[in-house]
């Protein structure tokens, strides 16, 4: 069986790690969801005080981030590693729209992404990975085989979130999500460290009218013709 890496990256919600967890699960490989990397770190931070509406203490974070530990821990009944903060399974509570609010701010900073990178590179040293995020086939894996970058007008990502999220009784309009969807793309395409782009190598897929099972298969061609 053929042992690459696979890297997906792309704006919010344009349905990464729904390809991602496919992908990993039809090849038997391991899904790496970066963005509970930067969500755990983000809820830590709200956890401690040092983000909330008036501010955000980036140095208190900073000074911190050798108290958090970060583990994915394979939970056979969904099929992929859920996201554990310092030893407690955190994979609600970063899912919310204020998690989703601030995490950008967190991910803008410089020694939070080197260690998350450093960890990421760590899991996918031996291969036969799927990793989704922003930076993952121009800054963590930019020798991956295969480079996918997943791209939807932010009203199609905003309705997708936005019904996510109502079916899971989360009590948000469909404005907030619409807004939080791009604030985050702009922050992330204009930070300075590591900024959402396109590498040159990569495959653009506008799924705007893919179904799931379409974008499987082009992607799955992608991965055979390799
Ligand atoms: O993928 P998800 O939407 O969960 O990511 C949450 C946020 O984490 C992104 O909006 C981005 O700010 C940050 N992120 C990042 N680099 C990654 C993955 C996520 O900066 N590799």
């Amino acid at each position: 069986m053929k042992k690459i890496t696979i890297a997906i990256d792309g704006f919010s919600s344009t349905g990464k790690s729904t390809l991602a967890k496919q992908l990993a699960k039809h090849l038997g490989y391991i899904y790496v969801d970066t963005g509970a990397m930067y969500r755990a770190v983000t809820y830590y931070a709200m956890q401690n005080n040092f983000i909330n509406h008036n501010g955000f203490d980036k140095e208190a974070l900073i000074k911190d981030l050798s108290k958090i530990t970060l583990t994915f821990q394979f939970n056979i009944n969904l099929g992929y590693g859920e996201m554990y903060l310092n030893g407690m399974n955190v994979e609600n509570e970063i899912r919310t729209i204020e998690v989703s609010s601030f995490v950008s701010k967190v991910a803008e900073i410089s020694q939070v992404r080197a260690k998350l990178v450093e960890q990421q590179q760590e899991m996918g040293k031996n291969k036969g990975i799927v990793m989704d995020g922003r930076d993952i086939g121009t800054v963590v894996f930019p020798d991956a085989e295969l480079k996918i970058f997943m791209t939807a007008s932010a009203q199609t990502r905003a309705e997708r979130r936005y019904n996510e999220m109502l079916s899971k009784g989360d009590n948000v309009s469909f404005e907030e999500v619409l807004k939080n969807v791009q604030e985050r793309d702009y922050i992330d395409t204009h930070r300075e460290d590591s900024p959402l782009v396109m590498a040159d190598d990569a495959i653009e897929i506008d799924n705007s009218h893919l179904s799931r099972e379409e974008q499987f298969q082009v992607v799955l061609d992608l991965f055979n013709n390799i």
